[in-house]
């Protein structure tokens, strides 16, 4: 493609906008590889995308139960459906949505608004005193 050179290094922020985060679960153990966590303990910093790990990358839960390693190749896409704020511990669930607020069963977490904020802080005022907004960015995958 002419003039797609030059475009090789985009930022980690650009790069959560234009990119969907993809995730990757062990079919052996069901553990998760998140990109946005990566695995630091094992010197793969945040960030780095699944396809971007190393080819000798192994499972770090299955080499650790003794059943050998388990490559990228017994890794397979995978996406959450639930989010749990870390704050509170509500669950967004995207089969349930949350249809009193307009959010129709089916809405990936992903796709709500950037200003989405925790039905459950929202209405806490010690929680909004002393955190302010509590938004998206409080919310983690739930593996199961
Ligand atoms: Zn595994
Ligand atoms: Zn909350």
């Amino acid at each position: 493609m002419p003039g797609s050179t030059g475009r090789a290094v985009i930022g980690w922020r650009e790069m959560t906008r234009v990119k969907k985060v993809q995730r990757y679960k062990c079919r052996y153990c069901e553990y998760v590889y998140s990109p946005l966590a990566g695995e630091p303990h094992r010197g793969i910093p945040a960030g780095t995308a699944f396809e971007a790990l190393p080819e000798d990358y192994s499972c770090p839960v299955c080499g650790a139960k003794g059943k050998g390693a388990i490559g990228k190749w017994g890794f397979e896409p995978w996406e959450p459906t639930r989010f749990r704020c870390k704050i509170c511990g509500y669950v967004y669930d995207k089969s349930r949505g949350e249809p009193h607020r307009g959010f129709a069963a089916g809405t990936a977490f992903e796709d709500l608004p950037d200003n989405y904020q925790c039905p459950v802080c929202g209405i806490d005022p010690k929680i909004t005193a002393a955190l302010g907004k509590v938004g998206k960015e409080q919310f983690e995958p739930l593996m199961i």
